[in-house]
């Protein structure tokens, strides 16, 4: 067989008893091929050793032209299609995944997606990975979304994201969007579409149903378990990705999943806002000089003069066990110097480095030291959410000209950061 004019197609590799199934890619040598397997990985193959090649799919067969079928019957959703592997898939050229170019390359490869709702609106501000992403990108998909969830034909808001950093823009749009009036759901897929182990088809289609419910929330909703059967519908500022190739890679710390989300229904399991007629009001103001430090055991505490003298407003620590840093007892400690920079105004916060848990510095004498400097202790608040957060807060100069104000913020619970019912 022809092996150049296949590249790109999913074929089977037969080598002695050996039969290997994936895409095939070239190679920067000529005398060799590669093969993508299923699991992502890719193997040489010597072109003089493979016995046969079979083409299984053409990767050609669906870029035939496609217009989004609309019905009078469904429900209006909007989409904001960001980047990430969600909206990827493989170049044979490169042997890497790159982004599809266009919102109808995207569509044809989720026919599904039509089956339950219309997309009436699609909007691309970027296509990008997510851990390219900062806070003016955050900034951006806020905007559309304020814009679009104010529309009165849009039901709910999709918002298509890369997985590494999706929930650092969930708990920036659960800041960002004040008065939230209908569904925003962010969704994903760890696996790009050409791959059959593609989660993206039902975390797509499940976070179209959950953009028609009644849940005025931002969520993630995406994969609950390892199978293909439903996904969770999870609190934007309480979600962290949890696990580097799985499909249900996102877990909630701290609190429950707000429903459960299958393509046909919704099981709510826990509170949440109604769907409302507010109008949303977009406040994105960010304080860029803001920084997330995670402590170690032996860290010289002078990187704090770093983050002062680079004029830095303010720290999110990563403190260990219930909020502990080294205090003066350790060969390098944390007290002094955190009394000082506190002094000179740089807002500093705790957040839990156990993911799981919430802070109590008064349990320990050592905790009682470093609560005595000033550390603002954000309970069970995850310390990406915290980042975020500190940098909203610090946005607003109404709040942040003094420091009993930022703590007084951070401490209010905007969009179910902190859980007070918390129990273990
Ligand atoms: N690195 C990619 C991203 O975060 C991975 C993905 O999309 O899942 O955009």
């Amino acid at each position: 067989m022809e092996i150049e004019s296949n590249f790109g197609n999913l074929v089977e590799v037969e080598m002695g008893k050996e039969i290997y199934e994936g895409i095939l890619l070239p190679s920067p040598d000529s005398g060799t091929f590669l093969l993508k397997l299923e699991n992502g990985y890719n193997i040489g193959f010597n072109k003089k050793e493979v016995l046969k090649i079979k083409v299984i799919k053409k990767i050609n067969e669906k870029t035939k032209e496609f217009s989004p079928p609309f019905s009078k019957d469904k429900k209006n959703v909007a989409m904001i299609i960001t980047g990430g592997t969600i909206a990827a898939r493989l170049n044979p050229e490169k042997g890497g995944v790159d982004w599809l170019t266009t919102p109808s390359t995207l569509f044809r490869f989720y026919p599904e997606l039509f089956e339950k709702v219309n997309i009436k609106k699609i909007e691309v501000p970027f296509m990008k990975a997510s851990e390219d992403m900062d806070y003016k990108d955050w900034q951006k998909i806020a905007k559309v979304s304020s814009q679009l969830l104010n529309d009165p034909e849009i039901e709910g808001v999709v918002i298509t994201h890369g997985t590494d950093f999706l929930h650092y823009t969930s708990s920036a749009l659960s800041f960002f969007l004040r008065n939230l009036n209908k569904p925003v759901v962010l969704t994903y897929s760890q696996r790009s579409v050409d791959r059959g182990s593609s989660d993206a088809n039902l975390n797509l289609v499940c976070s179209a149903f959950a953009a028609t419910s009644d849940i005025a929330q931002v969520m993630l909703v995406g994969h609950a378990t390892t199978n293909d059967d439903f996904c969770f519908a999870m609190p934007g500022t309480k979600v962290r990705k949890m696990h580097s190739s799985k499909r249900d890679a996102f877990k909630i710390v701290n609190s429950l999943p707000i429903a459960k989300v299958f393509p046909e229904k919704i099981e709510k399991l826990s509170e949440y806002n109604l769907r409302n007629k507010n109008k949303v009001i977009l406040d994105s103001k960010f304080e860029e000089k803001v920084a997330l430090v995670k402590v170690y055991p032996g860290q010289n505490p002078n990187i704090l003069d770093y983050y002062y003298k680079e004029g830095y407003k303010g720290i999110v620590l990563e403190l260990s066990g219930l909020g502990h840093a080294p205090t003066e007892r350790a060969r390098m400690g944390w007290t002094k110097k955190l009394t000082e920079v506190q002094k000179k105004g740089l807002i500093v916060c705790a957040a839990p480095q156990t993911i799981y848990g919430r802070l109590d510095p008064l349990v320990y004498s050592n905790g009682r030291e470093l609560l005595e400097t000033g550390i603002i202790y954000l309970e069970d608040m995850l310390a990406e959410t915290a980042y975020v957060k500190l940098g909203w807060v610090l946005g607003h100069k109404e709040w942040s000209t003094s420091r009993d104000k930022v703590a007084d913020k951070m401490l209010e619970n905007f969009a179910g950061e902190i859980n007070k019912r918390l129990v273990d």
